[in-house]
């Protein structure tokens, strides 16, 4: 046994706020078909994996040295890619990248949450939200969404004008539960809000909605976009998350952000991969598809499904929803308890996968 193991997590001078919590722990088992974690289930094609060797190879002759800390050639790719997508002009002092969209997330929590201010969001929403408030120190302001999930924008601008957070997290298309906002209707809420909003857009490009981007010019003082490479751009080993603001945003993060977060590996990595988006949203398209399909089937089969406009969905209702998720494992199909009461969430993985779920699907108790 290793050394020190007599010691127990209870016997540590634990800030008191962090007594008694539970880390975050999406399962990773080694089962047949994991469609638990939301990522793209299609590899990296040979040319892309040739093409990130090549990069980071030519990187590891100078890892003698600091990385750009600012890591300005991959934030100007990453301008280039959301200018186009977004249909939004964007340079390089408009983009900031950190090791997946939960750094992004954390830093946004250093510079404008922390103890005495107040960070809400509407539940059920990305579990990681409050988690990174706690550690943090920002205090969580819970709100609710309708019934079916979706979010009442014009109740959702009323409590934020309430409340009056320092920090509102908008989760579009949201996770766990599939539904995305239209556009014009999160500008309500931002207008309500007097702090920063940050609209969580992991799962953007499977969505045919315009993105949030487009309100950045008329709310420069305090939108932020946040997006990532670990969901359509097949990156999610690779690690980088990325966000679209004003500026002085920027300006705040790099008070917090600590000195070359991005090593030179990933910065390369990052770089040779947005060099190969076209081939790799390529699947975006198919895995709508397969996520339709999975909703009607599913649907057919007389479950209850949450519209999604992501790559993942939400279904139910389960008397027991853990006790069918053991028993989606025991058929060598890995999904996810999201801790909605009577619901289960299933990642669209490749036809392949998603028959060996639907076949799954028939055999498990309900
Ligand atoms: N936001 C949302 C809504 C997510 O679902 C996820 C991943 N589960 C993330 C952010 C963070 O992803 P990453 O850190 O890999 O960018």
């Amino acid at each position: 046994s290793p050394i020190g193991e007599r010691v127990a997590l209870a016997d540590l001078p634990l800030r008191e706020d962090l007594r008694g919590r539970t880390p975050y722990g999406a399962p990773q088992l080694d089962v047949p078909v994991r469609l638990n974690t939301n990522e793209n289930p299609y590899p990296p094609t040979p040319a892309l994996v040739a093409d990130v060797a090549r990069e980071v190879a030519a990187a590891a002759a100078g890892l003698h040295r600091y990385p750009d800390r600012d890591a300005t050639a991959l934030r100007r790719d990453l301008a280039a890619y959301l200018s186009t997508a977004a249909g939004v002009p964007l340079t390089e002092r408009n983009l900031w990248a950190a090791n997946g969209s939960n750094e992004v997330l954390q830093q946004i929590l250093q510079a404008f949450g922390g103890p005495g201010r107040t960070a809400l969001g509407f539940e059920p929403s990305y579990s990681m939200h409050p988690i990174i408030a706690s550690g943090t120190r920002t205090e969580w302001s819970p709100a609710p969404r309708r019934a079916d999930f979706s979010l009442d924008t014009a109740a959702a601008a009323a409590i934020v004008a309430e409340r009056r957070p320092d920090v509102v997290f908008l989760t579009s298309p949201n996770n766990p539960t599939g539904q995305s906002v239209p556009t014009e209707d999160l500008r309500a809420v931002v207008e309500a809000a007097p702090g920063m909003v940050v609209v969580d857009e992991a799962y953007a490009e499977f969505s045919s909605r315009e993105s949030a981007v487009t309100l950045l010019a008329d709310h420069p003082e305090k939108l932020i976009v946040s997006r990532t490479m670990s969901k359509a751009f097949a990156f999610a080993g690779g690690r980088l998350g990325y966000l679209a603001a004003a500026p002085a945003v920027v300006d705040a993060l790099l008070l917090v952000r600590l000195p070359y977060h991005l090593s030179a590996l990933t910065q390369a990595a990052a770089r040779a991969s947005l060099r190969h988006s076209a081939e790799t949203l390529g699947s975006v398209a198919l895995l709508a598809a397969e996520r339709d399909r999975v909703a009607e089937t599913l649907a057919g089969m007389g479950f209850d499904v949450v519209p999604s406009d992501a790559n993942f969905v939400l279904f139910g209702r389960f008397e027991d929803a853990h006790a069918t998720w053991r028993s989606y494992l025991e058929h060598g199909v890995l999904i996810r308890d999201v801790g909605i009461a009577g619901h289960l969430r299933v990642t669209v993985g490749t036809p392949e996968e998603n028959d060996a779920f639907l076949a799954a699907s028939k055999e498990v108790g309900r």
